[in-house]
């Protein structure tokens, strides 16, 4: 297939459907990972496609979702300075941190700005010289090449009034994290497949071995996600646990190592809690020491700053594939995009925005 349009042919949707519910003689759970993969469920209806007892659970693949609240904190706190201009991509301003959000901030005078690049930040920095300019580094493996590529153009600059809010997680330790908890009930993944282009598939071949479940590389169009299903499934019914790529026209075994080189020449492993989650050991990116001097957290003296998560939002629990939106007791009533309690409402990739916005009526009377 050449075009985008023939992963989302109807025919060969319903097709692939029937092959999947004949392969299909027992109850299996999978978790697709991302939570783009999630939004194209649920606006595609695929769930509603799978046969009786094949459950799809949302996993933890949102960058936005994930972003620990005391890191909004730091966030909110560095947006407010007069020297600050603050940047960051669209989805963080209505993050609630503990008692407000960056749209907050920006409506009582902070200098937000919304940038589509982390290299706009850049250029904002060289045109404002006697400002700080700092970008809020939020993302997974698929964001930290441009990222790096930000700071080290920084460097090539001189620009010693630029920074980044350093916020990237790293999808295989919350995907071990998920299976050695007492409480998984997670039997295959879908990979993402964006991750896997930078990063390719050699480090969720241990995770299959170990665990004995199956992880499927899987893309974004319908297509794409019933075939990661169908082939999980087979795998499943058969008894096999291993990686299995159909994404190849995007991903290969061992992705972009250019990118790869980057990430580790400006960033270094370091635990990393998750929204809902707690920490996770060696699941995130800081700046290696060789880039430190661009650490915004030491810049402006916030990475002392703690904070407590509400008790009321259960998107830990939802990132973790234990729960579904609509079983959230404040879902559309006390949460909703206008007021939302948690980042899974308000981000694009969140699985309580996909609910909230494709499938309202049924979510809220199930
Ligand atoms: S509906 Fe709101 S409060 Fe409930 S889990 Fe989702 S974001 Fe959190």
């Amino acid at each position: 297939m050449k075009f985008m349009d023939e992963y989302r042919d109807a025919a060969l949707t319903r097709r692939l459907a029937e092959t999947l519910a004949r392969a299909t003689t027992r109850p299996w759970t999978i978790m697709e990972v991302c939570g783009g993969q999630t939004h194209a469920i649920v606006k595609f209806g695929l769930d509603q496609l799978l046969p009786p007892g094949l459950e799809l659970v949302h996993g933890p693949g949102c960058p936005v979702c994930v972003t620990p609240i005391e890191l909004m904190d730091k966030a909110l706190e560095i947006a407010a300075r007069p020297e600050a201009i603050f940047c960051s991509f669209g989805d963080m301003l209505r993050v609630p941190g503990t008692e407000q959000d960056l749209l907050t901030v920006k409506a009582r005078g902070g200098d937000v700005r919304i940038v589509y690049s982390p290299l706009d930040a850049v250029k904002l920095a060289r045109e404002n010289p006697m400002r700080e300019v700092v970008f809020f580094a939020v993302g997974f493996e698929t964001t930290a090449p441009a990222n790096a590529m930000a700071v080290a153009q920084a460097r090539t600059f001189g620009l010693k009034h630029f920074s980044l809010l350093v916020s990237h997680a790293l999808v295989p330790p919350a995907m071990e994290s998920i299976l050695a908890s007492p409480a998984n009930r997670v039997q295959g993944f879908l990979a993402a497949g964006h991750v896997c282009t930078v990063m390719g598939f050699t480090e969720y071949e241990p995770l299959a071995r170990r665990y004995r479940v199956p992880i499927v590389v899987t893309g974004f169009e319908p297509l794409d996600i019933l075939q990661g299903v169908l082939l999980c499934v087979q795998q499943l019914e058969a008894g096999r646990a291993e990686v299995e790529n159909p994404y190849a026209r995007a991903v290969r075994r061992e992705g972009n190592t250019p990118a790869q080189q980057l990430i580790r020449e400006v960033f270094r492993v370091v635990p990393r809690k998750w929204r809902g989650v707690g920490e996770i050991p060696r699941s995130g990116l800081g700046l290696s020491e060789t880039y430190a001097e661009f650490d915004a957290e030491q810049r402006f003296g916030v990475a002392g700053v703690r904070a407590e998560e509400s008790s009321e939002c259960i998107s830990g629990l939802i990132l973790q594939g234990i729960r579904k939106p609509h079983e959230c007791p404040a879902f559309g009533t006390r949460c909703t995009p206008e007021h939302p309690l948690g980042a899974t409402m308000v981000s694009s990739e969140g699985a309580c925005a996909a609910y909230h916005r494709y499938r309202r009526a049924q979510a809220t009377h199930p």
